[in-house]
This record gives structure tokens, C-alpha cells and sequence, in this order.
């Protein structure tokens, strides 16, 4: 199981940089769960620095990240001092995390942001400058999807923006772990059983969440429930023919009771 760790630069009593009406810290926050989102879509096991608008310094997330001991890591962060494009760091090494973020970059061209180019900065003893890449064991990057004191802000500023970045992010690690990325073809299958079970978006966001989400959702999909005299349980578990943990699962939702209604009466 290939894993990863987000570091979301800044938060907390540190906004890190800001410009346009934007902080930093919440545009990292932004871009780091729907990259999160987009990796355990993919089966990568995902650790993440925060989640929230929190503090949290660089020497905080190298300790996590060194402790979660991934095959990558990613920081995220958004750039200042005006000018224009995306920027990724990587050691002055080269490797592996020069390659992550060859093909990180590649992705983000492909979303229409122009690239300044892959950079190295080094301190005066001659060793890499940033923390996150110094002192983190794994391969890792420093990702600057653009700049929030000129008008580049204007590509990071509403959810589906950053969005894009996070999407791109996510094939570039994705591409270097030897997964291929599968667009959100589910989201199909998410519709159709949402419609078919006339399901509230909370639970569509509960079914989805579950590890074999996927398979879950197809089974509901393709399958036509129709069956009298049995309890909703017993209904929805032969005609799914769902596995005792998925039911587990349907069971231990908040409004379990009412889904598998829904799932056996439909
Ligand atoms: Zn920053």
C-alpha cells in the first residue's frame, strides 16, 4: 500500500502569506484535503498535518511526516512577492523527489498554469535550505501553485480552482507511485444510486466513504431490489449479496435503519 504525507503549510495565528483578499493557510488547507480526498480515492494511504485552521509548524509536520514514514511527501503552499506560475522544490539531489516533481509539474501545465520551473535552494553549509526537504527522511517537495499578491490569485480563488491544482497534484504522485488515476467515473455510479435510492447527500457521503466504497456502490447500482416478507436486513443482505463488514458498515450508519429501508424497498 503505497503511502503519502500532506504537509499543509502555515495555519493558525500564522497566514502565512496573503494578497486578493486570500490567506495562504486557507488556500493550502483547501488544496491539501481535496488532494487527500482525491489520493484515498486511489487507495493511497494518506497522513495530513491538519485538517483545520490550526497552528502548525514545518518542524511539527517533518516530526509527523518522519513518524508516518511514507514513500513521499508533498507541502503545500502558495507563493508571494509578485510574478506569476507555479513552482516546485525538490533536494538538491535530484532522485526520486526530483522526479515527483517532473511529474508533478507536467500535470499542473496541463490545467493551464504556466510553470516557472523545478527549483533547488540550498543553505550556506551547502545543504538544502528548507526544512521539509532536509529533514524529512522520505523523498519530499514544496509545492506553490501560484502567487496570492498578484492577479496569478485569480487561479486559486474559488474551491473548484483549487480543486484543479489538488487533482493535478494528485496524478503527479500518482503517476510516480505506478497508479493510473481514474477520473471520477464513479461519480456516474454515485448519481444513479443517489437517484435510484432517492439517498440524502449525507449519505451518499457515508457510502462513499467506506474502504470498498466502489464495489459497494456498483452492487447498488446494478442491481434491482424487489422482495416482500423478509426484514430490510435480510432483503438488502441476499439481494446485494453484500459481505457481513459492508453490512456492519449500512448498519452502523446514524440513519441505518431508514438506508436499508431505502435500499430493500426500492
Ligand atoms: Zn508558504
Amino acid at each position: 500500500m503505497s503511502k503519502i504525507f500532506i504537509g499543509v503549510g502555515h495555519g493558525g495565528g500564522d497566514p502565512g502569506a496573503v494578497g486578493n483578499g486570500l490567506k495562504e493557510k486557507d488556500v493550502n488547507l483547501s488544496i491539501a484535503l481535496h488532494l487527500r480526498d482525491e489520493l484515498k480515492r486511489h487507495g493511497v494511504t494518506v497522513g495530513i498535518s491538519r485538517t483545520a485552521d490550526e497552528d502548525d509548524p514545518t518542524s511539527e509536520e517533518v516530526k509527523e511526516c518522519n513518524a508516518f514514514a511514507p514513500d513521499y511527501a508533498v507541502d503545500i503552499h502558495t507563493n508571494a512577492g509578485g510574478g506569476n506560475g507555479f513552482e516546485v522544490y525538490h533536494t538538491l539531489s535530484g532522485g526520486k523527489g526530483k522526479t515527483l516533481a517532473q511529474n508533478i509539474e507536467a500535470e499542473v501545465a496541463g490545467i493551464g498554469q504556466k510553470s516557472r520551473g523545478l527549483k533547488t535552494r540550498a543553505n550556506s553549509a551547502g545543504k538544502d535550505y528548507f526544512g521539509f526537504i532536509r529533514q524529512t527522511k522520505c523523498p519530499a517537495v514544496i509545492l506553490e501553485c501560484a502567487f496570492i499578491d498578484s492577479a496569478d490569485a485569480q487561479k486559486i480563488n474559488t474551491e473548484e480552482k483549487r480543486k484543479a491544482f489538488a487533482v493535478a497534484y494528485a496524478k503527479g504522485i500518482l503517476k510516480t507511485l505506478g497508479i493510473s488515476y481514474a477520473a471520477a467515473a464513479q461519480d456516474d455510479t454515485v448519481q444513479a444510486v443517489k437517484r435510484r435510492y432517492d439517498l440524502a447527500e449525507e449519505t451518499m457521503a457515508y457510502l462513499c466513504a467506506y474502504s470498498y466504497a466502489d464495489a459497494l456502490l456498483e452492487r447498488l447500482a446494478a442491481v434491482h431490489v424487489s422482495g416482500k416478507g423478509a426484514s430490510a436486513e435480510e432483503l438488502v443482505r441476499t439481494r446485494f449479496q453484500f459481505a457481513e463488514e459492508t453490512m456492519n458498515y449500512l448498519k452502523a450508519y446514524t440513519y441505518g435503519t431508514e438506508l436499508l429501508d431505502r435500499l430493500a424497498t426500492s
